[in-house]
């Protein structure tokens, strides 16, 4: 039997692992600074939790193997300025954007981009790290450490931000969750809640905008797709080449959970539509302790990452399905997390569909 390692130990292999034991898979995280020489055998199938690495005594190994599934695509999506030209290449609408070399200046980037502008680092961000503000109105200049190593995107006013999560197999066929509805507070996801109807008339414009990338990419497993909803429009704010946070929900919420779709896609098995149950939300548990208070809860499932809590860190988090509007309700009301969950919590009885 062959074995799925899977680059990376966090909190995403250690799912992908949980989802391959029904299937009988044997899938095995590897962390990156691990030191141990890999029984790897030729048939065995490597897939990563994460879209970049640092050159290790692991990840040499795993990504030297053969069967390392969508290893080309992944260095093409993590850097945030060939991700974009992808994007151009494929005339899949996205924030206006340049790359910021080392002559380009501020007024040039108002100029273009208007007076609000995005930096992101083009390596290396997440949960809103490596992004800087350049503003018209504060005089603020490109720092030089910037130059060269980041894009500049335009300021998006969007309505609000929503993602799909896709799944496509060895033969090219291809199966999506419904769309996502997702809050970022401080450039990090803290609430997700789906499906929506109120989505529905945005969903065949999604998936056809991530099919034409998956296929493009000739990718195989699950790829998430971040947008900004302006009015009925989807622009990709970001795409990543793995299982997503805002897919998390459908471990409660869907008859396949994205994890065991990408298992299945990257090991060939057959894929198949999941079947959606339900409304459901996810709350990420961000510098919060543990409280299994929590599971007093109805209609709650409780994923603790395990990983030391601290201010930003994401260490678990809360999904919640259920068929009973008051139930959702109820939970919202009853959790008690501090600041800025509230917010959060507001947001979601708020997108909750009365019935
Ligand atoms: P992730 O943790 O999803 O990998 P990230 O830190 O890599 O996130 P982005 O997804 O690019 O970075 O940005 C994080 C958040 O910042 C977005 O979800 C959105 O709320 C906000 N943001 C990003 N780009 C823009 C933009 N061009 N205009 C306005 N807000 C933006
Ligand atoms: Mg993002």
């Amino acid at each position: 039997m062959s074995v799925l390692w899977v680059l990376g130990a966090g909190q995403l292999g250690a799912m992908l692992k949980q989802a391959g034991t029904p299937l009988g898979i044997d899938v095995r995280p590897v962390d990156i600074e691990s030191t141990e020489t890999l029984a790897l055998a030729p048939t065995d199938i490597v897939t990563a939790e994460r879209e970049e690495w640092p050159e290790t005594v692991a990840t040499k190994q795993l990504a030297t193997h053969s069967n390392f599934v969508n290893l080309a695509t992944f260095p093409q999506l993590a850097d945030r300025l060939t991700q974009k030209q992808w994007l151009d290449r494929l005339e899949l609408a996205t924030a206006p954007w340049f790359p910021v070399e080392a002559d380009s200046t501020a007024a040039k980037a108002y100029d273009v981009l208007g007076e609000r502008v995005l930096m992101k680092r083009r390596r290396g961000g997440y949960d809103g790290k490596g992004q800087y503000w350049l503003k018209q109105s504060e005089g603020a200049e490109i720092p030089e450490d910037w130059k060269g190593q980041a894009i500049a995107e335009q300021a998006i006013n969007f309505d609000e931000e929503a993602s799909l999560v896709g799944v496509r197999g060895k033969n090219g066929e291809t199966y999506f969750y419904p769309l996502t509805l997702n809050l970022h507070i401080n450039g990090i996801l803290y609430a997700s809640i789906s499906p929506l109807e109120r989505l529905k008339p945005l969903q065949s414009k999604a998936e056809a905008m991530l099919s034409k990338l998956m296929n493009a990419l000739d990718y195989v497993g699950v790829m998430a797709m971040e947008c900004f909803r302006v009015g009925d429009e989807l622009l990709i704010n970001e795409l990543a080449p793995r299982v997503h946070n805002s897919g998390h929900w459908t471990q409660a919420g869907a008859s396949i959970c994205q994890f065991e779709n990408h298992v299945r896609a990257v090991t060939g098995l057959p894929l198949a539509p999941a079947e959606v149950k339900n409304q459901s939300m996810m709350v990420n548990l961000i510098g919060v302790d543990l409280n299994y208070d929590w599971l007093n809860l109805q209609g709650l499932e409780l994923y603790w990452y395990k990983k030391e809590v601290r201010p930003g860190r994401k260490v678990g988090h809360l999904n919640f399905c259920s068929g009973s509007h008051s139930v959702l309700e109820s939970a919202l009301t009853k959790l008690d997390l501090p600041e800025p969950y509230p917010e959060a919590l507001q947001w979601l009885a708020k997108n909750l569909p009365k019935l």
